[in-house]
């Protein structure tokens, strides 16, 4: 075999007899790859510019189900961080064609995870971190018509920025702020109980807009708290006097 990059695209590879395949794969079985080397990620990415925009021929079906074949019932060892990095180049700027996404989309349609398949998905996901820039990505993918609980456009906009990333942002900065604790009644979740928590806008949100995601302008309460709060002072023009009334509250349940 050729060392170095060797160009199929160019050339033509005449097509082995599957008895001389399995022999080629029979005398490889055990060796790290082909060449016995591993490619650094210097040659990989070389390989990467050089393939780019060139289309590959398609497989035959036998070739597709040969492959399928050897792969059935394997686990793939987990990518190191320079094979992931190889794809992500080899994959960045490609953008499929609406004919493409419309099949998969036809293809995907009426099928039904399994809730073994779900479950799995969910424990994947679970502890998984996203940065706030992807979070933002992710956010904006999902505005508007792109949204599956999209109608009409109807959601009013006092809503949506009720919604919208910025508000979530603020909430979990102030739940991070007063370690998820009610800062009235000093509750929190734990010992399999859990308690529902709010972060109140110390300057109520509809009267003032500039103060809206002010990290400052926020506290957080258990939603027994929260109700009591309001009950007492209302719903408009809420100020901070007002929140320092109430955390000095020694038995509200008198006052309201
Ligand atoms: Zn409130
Ligand atoms: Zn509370």
């Amino acid at each position: 075999m050729p060392k170095g990059i060797y160009n199929h695209l160019n050339t033509k590879t005449p097509i082995y007899s599957l008895k001389r395949n399995r022999k080629v794969s029979e005398s490889m079985k055990g060796k790290k790859n082909s060449l016995g080397i591993k490619q650094s990620l210097k040659t990989i990415k070389k390989r990467i510019v050089k393939l780019k925009g060139k289309k590959r021929p398609p497989f035959s079906t036998e070739w597709r189900e040969n492959i399928s074949k050897s792969h059935f019932g394997k686990k793939l060892p987990p990518f190191s961080e320079e094979h992931k990095e190889g794809i992500s180049e080899a994959l960045k700027g490609r953008k499929l064609s609406a004919e493409h996404c419309e099949k998969i989309g036809k293809g995907n349609k009426g099928k039904k995870l399994s809730s073994w398949h779900i479950e799995r998905l969910r424990q994947s996901n679970l502890g998984k971190k996203r940065s706030e820039k992807t979070r933002k990505i992710l956010s904006i993918q999902k505005l508007g018509k792109k949204n599956h609980f999209w109608v009409d456009g109807r959601t009013p906009e006092n809503k949506k920025t009720r919604m919208n990333l910025e508000t979530k942002l603020w909430r979990e900065a102030n739940f991070f702020r007063d370690n998820f604790t009610c800062q009235k009644c000093k509750v929190r979740s734990g010992n399999g109980k859990a308690i529902f928590l709010e972060v109140h806008h110390i300057y109520n949100f509809s009267s003032y807009p500039k103060l809206r995601f002010f990290k400052k302008n926020g506290i957080t309460f258990c939603k027994d708290c929260h109700r009591k709060f309001h009950k007492f002072f209302g719903r408009t023009n809420n100020n901070f006097q007002q929140l320092k009334e109430f955390l000095e509250f020694k038995n509200e349940t008198q006052r309201i």
